[in-house]
């Protein structure tokens, strides 16, 4: 290769050469041209072998941009390559789309979880929508798990998730939270319609037909709703971010589960309510942890 000069072969934290720009180093000679095609390949290679991809992309641009700088006419691109960059692409659509999603049950994973409740929070400006966000967790699944046996087991959750995704609204989604704990976050809806979303998502279950999987099996969840108004109905309250409502709605759990469970705990008014026929249920324990 080519010697690097001080100057382009010092990366910044981004992995770009010493002056931030890729493409920002101007061949004084052809032959010097030459060598910066070979050392921008050479970058892009090694920021690839990194995992750096989007650097590598950039260096790799700029080593095209060098080489077709003095032509006239955009360089024919053969059909196999094009092909390949296309295959590349969708492969890479694919593996992005993999790493987001939970390999078990294919609901989106904690690690999208983390990334769009993060973006919400950078949304959530004067016009920010109300979000609201239900922590669920089976109820009794370790039962489940000893007596029917840990696949079955697996296959349950993954019929739960099914049962929670039907009838979603648009732009709401289910990730799994961890082991038997998915979260469902509804953005865009006041509080009663996520309060009905929920309650239906919790009867679909109660409802399901799981002595198909297995005689005698039963399924319910326990549900605790976090909702947040939009930010334009209480400007002087500082917002609550998505940790603060996610352990909202944890402490709702809680209440759910000691409720009895198979219910949706909720709060209105400043109080603890249960949703549906559970409304009726006394002594609505709060958790230790309120949050509030
Ligand atoms: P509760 O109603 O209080 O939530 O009771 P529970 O039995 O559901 O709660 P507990 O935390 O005692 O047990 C949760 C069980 O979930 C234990 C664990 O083995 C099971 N679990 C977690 N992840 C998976 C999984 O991926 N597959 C299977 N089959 N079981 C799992
Ligand atoms: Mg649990
Ligand atoms: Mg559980």
């Amino acid at each position: 290769m080519t010697a690097l000069r001080p100057e382009v072969a010092e990366f910044d934290r981004d992995g770009r050469p010493g002056d931030g720009q890729p493409g920002g180093v101007m061949p004084t000679s052809e032959h010097e041209g030459a060598g910066l095609v070979q050392l921008h390949e050479s970058i892009a290679t090694l920021l690839a072998s990194r995992g750096q991809w989007r650097q590598a992309y950039q260096h790799l641009r700029s080593a095209f941009d060098l080489v077709y700088a003095d032509q006239d006419d955009p360089p024919q691109v053969p059909e196999q390559l094009r092909r390949e960059v296309d295959r590349l692409r969708r492969e890479h659509a694919e593996a992005r789309e993999q790493s987001l999603r939970d390999s078990l049950t294919h609901s989106y994973n904690r690690r999208y979880l983390d990334q769009r409740l993060v973006g919400m929070v950078a949304e959530r400006g004067g016009t920010a929508p109300g979000l609201a966000i239900a922590l669920i967790d089976l109820d009794w699944f370790k039962q489940v798990n000893d007596t029917f046996g840990h696949l079955l087991g697996d296959r349950v959750l993954q019929r739960v998730v099914e049962l929670l995704q039907e009838e979603l609204p648009e732009g709401a989604f289910c990730a799994r939270y961890g082991g038997e704990e998915f979260v469902l976050v509804l953005p865009g809806l006041d509080a009663g319609p996520a309060v009905e979303i929920a309650e239906s998502a919790r009867l679909r279950v109660e409802r399901h037909a799981w002595a198909s999987l297995a005689p005698g099996l039963r399924v319910t969840v326990s549900i605790g709703l976090a909702y947040e108004p939009p930010a334009a109905e209480s400007p002087a309250r500082p917002p609550v971010g998505p940790e603060q409502q996610l352990l909202r709605a944890d402490s709702l759990l809680y209440t759910a589960k000691q409720s009895g469970r198979n219910a949706v705990a909720y709060r209105e008014g400043g109080r603890v309510r249960l949703a549906g026929p559970a409304s009726g249920r006394r002594g609505i324990a709060e958790s230790r942890v309120a949050g509030y």
